[in-house]
């Protein structure tokens, strides 16, 4: 006898999306890659697993993502330490240097897909999410910088959102990071009775992301400490304001926030977020920079980068918010019938339709009228054909418009000879 099965379910954080959200997602790539192609960038595809070495170097030991967020494991066959990608930039990076993509030009290039997490699950958190990753890889900026910026203004503009704020701030380079650093360390050992055990662990290890906190009890600390921002060098400052110029000329609007350090050690020069207040807590829909030390970081070449990720399932929460998702249609056309004989002269029809790039569905199962035009519906079409006896002896089709596609005043039922139908339903939807 066969055991009774106990039922198994999705992985905590791990969400299935279902047929009736596909058709959002669809659309969202849909544009997401007509966008992208706006500005020449490639896709690229890169494994969903990596050596964990690649991500505890190109994202740094002392972070959130690589000190408690990665699922790693070894590889039972080989004994390799292994990692669910994170986050795209290091694969991308890696992918880079293997293939020699830097060595006659730059690139502009993309990934979209599930990067995985072990966070503590909350709306706009999950353990697989998906992001959208642009990188620019092999500019030195500014003015990649700001195209970037641009282009995202122009997605939110496209998707039609609402109350997405951008926040910029500048890093610097490696020598005024580490002037920072210094006063920054000497201001955290100041304050030390008010840092939490994390912050105590990273002040000397990451002391920038100490102050990256969400901690209520340690705001007062951060925001009197010493702002990276003030340690700049005339270089960084040109730079800085070389991107916020172009910002400006874009009629974009921006503040600068000195605290914004997205927290790894190879950022330079730029840093942004698109943050908004109606995603709840998690409200930042977008975060990027500049990263010129990573690709030597990593093994290869010097060569400076910049690059940016959009958290998609925040994106889209975002979306359906402004009431300009597109409506989940399963198709144009949902053909109803009844006997045999009409069921395949409707296949064949469905088949002429279907060559004129309409969608259609011929209805399976159940045979009553009440049944099938309630599934008719249910579908989202635009319009139900009928085919019965009386179509059959008559050579016509019974056209009935279920939703309305011009203000044009049409009967709502109708009919037409079989022959016509393709024709006269391609140039009327
Ligand atoms: P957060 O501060 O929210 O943890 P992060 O700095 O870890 O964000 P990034 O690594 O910059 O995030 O990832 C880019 C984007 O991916 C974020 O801005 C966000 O929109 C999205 N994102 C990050 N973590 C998650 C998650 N666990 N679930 C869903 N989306 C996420
Ligand atoms: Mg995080």
């Amino acid at each position: 006898m066969t055991q009774p099965f106990e039922k198994v379910r999705a992985l905590t954080g791990m969400k299935d999306i279902l047929p009736h959200e596909s058709a959002a997602w669809e659309s969202l790539e849909e544009i997401v890659r007509e966008w992208l192609a706006l500005y020449g960038y490639r896709n690229m595809r890169t494994p969903v697993l990596e050596h964990t070495r690649l991500f505890a170097r190109g994202i740094g030991e002392v972070t959130d993502i690589v000190e408690k967020e990665m699922y790693s494991f070894r590889d039972s066959l080989n004994g390799e330490q292994l990692t669910m990608r994170p986050e795209f930039t290091a694969g991308m990076v890696r992918a880079t240097i293997e293939h020699n993509l830097l060595y006659d030009r730059p690139q502009r290039v993309y990934c979209m897909g599930p990067v995985f997490r072990h966070e503590r699950p909350q709306r706009g958190r999950y353990r697989q999410f998906h992001q959208i990753d642009v990188e620019a890889l092999g500019f030195t900026g500014p003015d990649v910088d700001a195209e970037l910026i641009v282009m995202l203004a122009r997605l939110w503009q496209q998707l039609g959102l609402k109350d997405v704020r951008l926040e910029l701030n500048s890093l610097g380079q490696a020598d005024e990071r580490a002037a920072h650093r210094q006063a920054l360390v000497e201001h955290l050992e100041k304050h030390i009775d008010v840092l939490d055990e994390e912050a105590r662990r990273r002040m000397h290890t990451n002391p920038l992301r100490v102050l990256d906190t969400k901690n209520p009890a340690m705001q007062e600390m951060a925001d009197s400490a010493p702002r990276l921002f003030d340690f700049l060098g005339a270089e960084s400052r040109a730079h800085f304001d070389g991107v916020c110029t172009r910002l400006q000329e874009a009629g974009i609007e921006y503040r600068l926030n000195p605290r914004l350090v997205r927290g790894l050690d190879y950022y330079n020069l730029t840093v942004f977020e698109w943050v908004t207040d109606r995603l709840g807590a998690q409200g930042t829909v977008c975060g990027g920079g500049r990263y010129d030390g990573l690709l030597e970081l990593l093994g290869g070449k010097p060569a400076p980068a910049v690059g940016f990720a959009i958290g998609m399932e925040r994106l889209l929460d975002l979306w359906q918010q402004s009431g300009e998702l597109p409506a989940a249609v399963e198709c144009d056309v949902y053909m109803v019938h009844q006997g045999e004989e009409a069921q395949r002269k409707a296949s064949l029809l469905a088949e002429e339709l279907r060559n004129v790039g309409l969608r259609v569905v011929v209805h399976a199962g159940s045979t009553g009228f009440k049944s099938q035009f309630k599934r008719a519906d249910a579908s989202g079409a635009t319009v139900a054909l009928i085919i019965g006896q009386d179509e059959l002896t008559s050579g016509q089709v019974s056209v009935k418009w279920l939703r309305r596609q011009d203000d044009e005043a049409r009967p709502q039922q109708e009919t037409l000879p079989f022959g016509d139908v393709a024709e006269t339903l391609k140039t009327r939807m």
